[in-house]
C-alpha cells in the first residue's frame, strides 16, 4: 500500500502516522498539512545502502535529488544517513550550505546554470558540477581561469533511452533539453574541452533517464551507452571514468494496484551492468552513483486537508472540495497523477465514489479525480498518500494561497520542519507606489462582532 511504512489505524478509526493520530497533528498545526515519516525515509535510504553493499563490489554513493523535496530538517536527517545531495539551483545549494550540509558532499545540476549559480558552487567548494552544455563550460572557462582550485566535473550525456514515462518526465531520449549529445559529438567535444581545462578534473559520465520509471531495462541500456561512450573517450583521449551514474528515476506506489518498485532489483540490474560493462572494456570497477529522489521521501510523507463544501450533480459526480490543492499539490493538473485518499478522522467501508477538488481557480485544480471512500462530511479530514516528492517543492502562491506546515514524525513525537507560510511572508517584497521600503503590513481589522 502506498502509506508510511509506520501508518495504522486507531481503535476510533483515526489514521495514525509515527504513532500519532492524525487528527492529534491537525488540531496543533492546522491544515492542509503535509507529514513526513522519519521511520520511512530511513528506510528507504536503508534500502538502496543495502542494496549496493549487497550487489555492487566497488566504491558507490547515494545522493538524494533534493528538488524532490528540501528542507533543513530532512538534509540534516539525510546526512545523517551518509547520503549526498543534488542541487539543480544557486536556491537549492544555499539552503543545503545553511543546513550545515557537507558541501563535499554537494552535486550541482542544470541545463542553464547561471554565473553566479557556477561561482556561488566554486566557492562553497562543493562535491561536483555536472556539466550539461557548452555554454556552461564557457562560464567555467572564465571563471575558474585565475584559481588554484580543482573543480570535479561529471559529463551529463544524453544516451538516447526512452524510459516510458509521461513525456514531462522523460529527460533520457534524443529530443531532450537535457545533456550533451553523444551523435552530434556534443559530448566527446566537451570532454577534450574539460581535460583542456586545468582548473577542470573530469570524473566521468552521467546520465539521467527520467522520473516515475517503472522499468529496470532502461537503466541498464543507459548504462551500456554511458560505457559505449567512455569506451571511445578512452580511445580518443585515453582517460577512464573513476565515476558512473545513471541518475534516479526509480518509480514509486501512488495506487493500491500500482507494481510496487523493487529498488533491490533496480540496484542489481545496475550493479551488475556496471560490472559487466567495465570487464568488457578493461576498466577498473568505477564508482557508482545513484540519485534517487522520488522513491527515498516520495512514500514518506502524506498531505492532510480537511473537506468544505461538497456538491453533488446528480448522475454525474460528486465534488468534494478541500482546502488546498494545485497551490501546494499541481501533479494531477501537470502529468494527470492520481493519488490515493482515505479519511483520517474515521473509518468506515469505502462506499462513495467522488472527485476530490483543490480551492483554487481552475478547473484542473483536481486532487483525486475518482476516490472511493465513506461518505464524506464538512470537516473531514482527507488524507492523500505518496504525497512526499514533486509536490510541496513545486508549491505556489496562486490566488495567494499560504504554503502548507510541515511536520516530521518519528515514535510519538511531532517535530515542525516548516511553519506555515504567513501573509506577513507574503506581504514583505511588496512596494507600495510611495514607498521606497517594503513597508505593507497586513490590515489591522477589528475583532469580529
Ligand atoms: C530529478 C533528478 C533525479 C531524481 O529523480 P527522481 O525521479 O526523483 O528519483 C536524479 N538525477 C537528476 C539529474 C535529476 O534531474
Amino acid at each position: 500500500m502506498p502509506w508510511p511504512k509506520t501508518t495504522t489505524r486507531d481503535a476510533t478509526g483515526q489514521l495514525v502516522i509515527g504513532g500519532i493520530p492524525v487528527p492529534q497533528l491537525v488540531a496543533e498545526f492546522g491544515t492542509p498539512l503535509y507529514i513526513y515519516d522519519e521511520a520511512t525515509i530511513r528506510a528507504q535510504c536503508g534500502a538502496y545502502r543495502e542494496a549496493l553493499a549487497r550487489h555492487y563490489p566497488g566504491p558507490w554513493r547515494l545522493v538524494y535529488a533534493g528538488k524532490a523535496y528540501l528542507s533543513v530538517g530532512l538534509l540534516q536527517l539525510l546526512a545523517e544517513e551518509g547520503m549526498w545531495l543534488d542541487v539543480v539551483s544557486g536556491g537549492e545549494l544555499q539552503l543545503a550550505l545553511a543546513a550545515g550540509f557537507p558541501p563535499g558532499r554537494i552535486i550541482l545540476h542544470g541545463n542553464n546554470k547561471s554565473e553566479d549559480e557556477l561561482r556561488l558552487a566554486l566557492q562553497a567548494r562543493i562535491g561536483a558540477v555536472v556539466v550539461d552544455n557548452h555554454y556552461e563550460l564557457d562560464l567555467l572557462e572564465r571563471l575558474h581561469r585565475d584559481t588554484e582550485q580543482q573543480l570535479s566535473v561529471l559529463v551529463r550525456v544524453n544516451p538516447g533511452v526512452d524510459a516510458h514515462t509521461h513525456a514531462y518526465r522523460k529527460t533520457g531520449h534524443l529530443d531532450s533539453k537535457f545533456g550533451l549529445l553523444i551523435e552530434t559529438g556534443d559530448a566527446s567535444r566537451a570532454v577534450q574541452r574539460i581535460l583542456g581545462m586545468p582548473g577542470l578534473r573530469l570524473r566521468g559520465y552521467h546520465a539521467h533517464i527520467g522520473s516515475q520509471v517503472f522499468e529496470v531495462e532502461p537503466y541498464a541500456l543507459a548504462v551500456e551507452r554511458l560505457f559505449d561512450f567512455a569506451r571511445e573517450m578512452a580511445a580518443q583521449f585515453g582517460v577512464v571514468p573513476e565515476e558512473i551514474s545513471p541518475g534516479g528515476g526509480l518509480a514509486i506506489q501512488y495506487l493500491p494496484e500500482d507494481p510496487v518498485p523493487d529498488i533491490d532489483l533496480f540496484v542489481r540490474t545496475v550493479a551488475d551492468t556496471v560490472q559487466r560493462a567495465a570487464r568488457e572494456a578493461g576498466f577498473p570497477l568505477p564508482l557508482l552513483g545513484l540519485e534517487p529522489g522520488r522513491s527515498i521521501i516520495g512514500p514518506a510523507g502524506i498531505a492532510v486537508y480537511r473537506v468544505g463544501a461538497i456538491k453533488e450533480i446528480p448522475g454525474v459526480r460528486r465534488y468534494v472540495s478541500v482546502d488546498g490543492g494545485m497551490a501546494d499539490n499541481i501533479r494531477p493538473a501537470l502529468y494527470q497523477a492520481r493519488y490515493t485518499a482515505a479519511l483520517a478522522n474515521r473509518d468506515g467501508p469505502a462506499v462513495t465514489r467522488v472527485t476530490i477538488v483543490g480551492k483554487y481557480c481552475e478547473s484542473g485544480d483536481v486532487l483525486v479525480n475518482d476516490a472511493t471512500l465513506p461518505e464524506p462530511r464538512p470537516g473531514d479530514l482527507v488524507a492523500i498518500a505518496a504525497a512526499g516528492a514533486y509536490c510541496l517543492a513545486m508549491a505556489s502562491n496562486y490566488n495567494l494561497a499560504l504554503r502548507p506546515a510541515v511536520i516530521l514524525v518519528r515514535e510519538g513525537q511531532a517535530l515542525l520542519l516548516q511553519r506555515r507560510e504567513r501573509i506577513e511572508d507574503v506581504l514583505r517584497r511588496e512596494f507600495g507606489l510611495h514607498s521606497s521600503a517594503a513597508t505593507v503590513a497586513p490590515v489591522e481589522l477589528p475583532a469580529s462582532p
